[in-house]
Formats: C-alpha cells, sequence, structure tokens
C-alpha cells in the first residue's frame, strides 16, 4: 500500500507543526504549504489523498484556495477539511461547503475526532487508488484479449484461405471446386439453369517447365490463373487449379453458347499474354486448350456426365491441334447442341 500525501495549509508555523504531529505515521506523508498560492502550486505537482486547509489567512483566504481548486480538472475532485479557530454561525459553514468543503474541523483540534476524519478519507483514497489500478489492469487485459482475438481471427482466415485456395495461384482448390460444384448443382436442378463446365489446361507445359524451368513455369501458371479470374468474372463464375497446369471453370446459368462464347474470351486473353514458349509445337507462345461442356441438371449420375464431356472435348481439342476449346455434349443433350459453332477459326465443336 502506497504512503498517502497529505496537503497541510496554514500560514501560522506553530498549526503546521501540530497537524504534522497529529498525521505522524508510516503510511502518511504530509507536506506543507505556509500560504494559498504555495498549496494550489503543491496540488498540481502531487496527488493529494487530502487537504487540511486553514480558513484564514493573509492574501488568499482558505474559500479561495478551494474555489480555485473546485475550477481545476486535476484538483476538483481531492476532499477538503476546514479547519479553523472561529466559528461564526452556519452562514460560515455553508459558504464553506459550498466552495467545496467536505468538512469541517474546529481548532484546538480534538485528537481522536482529527484522526477519525483523516482516517476516512485516507481509507477512501486507497480505495479509490486500488479501483483505478483495477481498471487500469482489466483495460490493459481487454486490450491483450482483442490482441488474441485479432490474432485468432487472422489466422482462421489463413487457414480457411490454406483449405479453401491454391497456394501458387490464389484460386480455389480442387476440393472447395468440388463443394461449389456440389451446391451450384443443386441449386440448377432446382431452378431448371443450364451449368456449364470448362476444362482446360495449358499446351506442352511440361516442355515450357524444361525450357525454361520450375520458377518461370509457376510464374506462367499464376499470369493463366490471373488472366481467367479476370475472364471468368461474374460473381457466380468459379475458376480453380484442379491440376498442375489443369484449370477449371464452372458457369452457372450459362447455356451453351455463352460458354463457348467464355471458352474462346479465355483461350484468346491467354494467348494474347503472348508468355514466349520456344517449345510449344502449335505457337511460340503460351496457348491453352479447353473442353466445354453444358447440361441442365437433372438426374444425379449426369455430374459425372457433365465433368466426362468437358474431360473429353478437352481431349479432341488437344487432338485437333490445341489452342482451341471443343465442345462436347453430354449424352443428355446431344444432338441437339452440337450444332451451336462460334468460333470455328479457333473453337471446334
Ligand atoms: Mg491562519
Amino acid at each position: 500500500m502506497g504512503i498517502a500525501k497529505i496537503l497541510i495549509v496554514d500560514d501560522r508555523l506553530e498549526n503546521l507543526l501540530t497537524l504534522e504531529s497529529l498525521l505522524d505515521a508510516p503510511d502518511i506523508d504530509p507536506i506543507r504549504a505556509t500560504s494559498g498560492i504555495e498549496a494550489l502550486g503543491l496540488t498540481l505537482d502531487h496527488d493529494f489523498a487530502l487537504v487540511l486547509l486553514d480558513v484564514q489567512m493573509p492574501g488568499m483566504d482558505g474559500y479561495e484556495v478551494a474555489e480555485l481548486m473546485r475550477g481545476n480538472k486535476k484538483t476538483k475532485h481531492i476532499p477538503i477539511i476546514f479547519i479553523t479557530a472561529d466559528f461564526r454561525g452556519e452562514a460560515q459553514v455553508f459558504k464553506g461547503y459550498e466552495s467545496g468543503a467536505v468538512d469541517y474541523l474546529f481548532k484546538p483540534l480534538d485528537e481522536m475526532v482529527f484522526q477519525g476524519k483523516v482516517g476516512v478519507f485516507i481509507e477512501l483514497f486507497r480505495q479509490r487508488e486500488a479501483l483505478h489500478q483495477k481498471t487500469r489492469e482489466l483495460d490493459r487485459k481487454l486490450v491483450e484479449l482483442e490482441e488474441v482475438q485479432q490474432q485468432l481471427e487472422e489466422t482462421n482466415e489463413r487457414l480457411r484461405l490454406l483449405s479453401t485456395t491454391d497456394g501458387l495461384t490464389g484460386l480455389l482448390n480442387k476440393r472447395q471446386f468440388d463443394a461449389i460444384f456440389d451446391e451450384e448443382w443443386m441449386r440448377s436442378v432446382r431452378n431448371k439453369s443450364p451449368l456449364s463446365l470448362l476444362t482446360l489446361d495449358i499446351d506442352d507445359f511440361k516442355s515450357y517447365n524444361d525450357t525454361y524451368g520450375h520458377m518461370a513455369g509457376d510464374d506462367c501458371l499464376k499470369k493463366v490463373a490471373f488472366t481467367l479470374s479476370e475472364v471468368a468474372r461474374r460473381y457466380a463464375d468459379k475458376v480453380a487449379r484442379v491440376g498442375g497446369e489443369e484449370f477449371t471453370v464452372l458457369l452457372p446459368d450459362t447455356e451453351v453458347e455463352g460458354a463457348q462464347y467464355v471458352a474462346e474470351m479465355l483461350r484468346e486473353a491467354i494467348f494474347e499474354l503472348a508468355i514466349p514458349h520456344v517449345g510449344s509445337r502449335i505457337a511460340d507462345c503460351v496457348t491453352t486448350s479447353i473442353g466445354v461442356s453444358t447440361l441442365i441438371p437433372g438426374r444425379e449420375d449426369a455430374k459425372r456426365a457433365l465433368l466426362e464431356a468437358a474431360d473429353v472435348g478437352l481431349y479432341r481439342a488437344k487432338e485437333k491441334g490445341r489452342n482451341r476449346w471443343c465442345y462436347e455434349a453430354t449424352d443428355s443433350l446431344r444432338p441437339s447442341c452440337t450444332a451451336a459453332l462460334f468460333f470455328p477459326e479457333r473453337g471446334d465443336e
């Protein structure tokens, strides 16, 4: 427990000495002032538990000191006990309370009464200090707690991203894509809306890695991934990296024509990246082949048919010379959609 400082203010030395002798205790530190001005100065430099204030002083009297203390933010809550030899009746007592006194003591001081009253204020001071201390600790703990909470949220977010995205490209990973594909499938079943799927891979990517090294290979994958997500940018469109140089694009609410249009946009955008690829068999830059499939989901086994049709489309695109897309109808839609061909110079249904 700390020392309680008490400011004793009196213009007469003998009175100060009397007060000091009454306050003689190891946990009390009496600090003297012989004038109102000096007292005010000291209140700004110390945290006092209590002020014992003589009323009659030359110059600034006790009431003025009390009034000025009440007007100052730092000192307005310090309790004051007026000490006076002069009992002039209730009017004066009232004046003291108005200026902020919390108590009166009359000279000659009764030791028991004096120490009883001072003891109460010291106890109040200590309780207030303890409360402040606890409040500060709580504030600190609260800040710590908020920091921990923040770290936890960041960690969770990182974990969520790690478990749902591909570390290299930031696209969805295969697992998350499968989950989204299931959701979109169910939604399409409910809405009887078409669902399109593109399966895409980079042509002759093995030879790209062999020629330029794996670091360059990773850079190439990142550029392609970025381009895919830039082109397939509707909110519902989902782009995933599902293998080394393999990507999948899911296009909900998209008819055959729309899927073919997107496929051509993707093929063109990646071609226009003009990433040099001397090992390519079909161009001097990086190109892609894309399989396209579309259906209106119905039976659960048609889900596999959609995936397989896109894979077959990709296979055919490769076979036909790469750097193109190829639409493959699922059995359920065949043959009604096989006529769709929008980009005959590059795509092939
Ligand atoms: Mg005096």
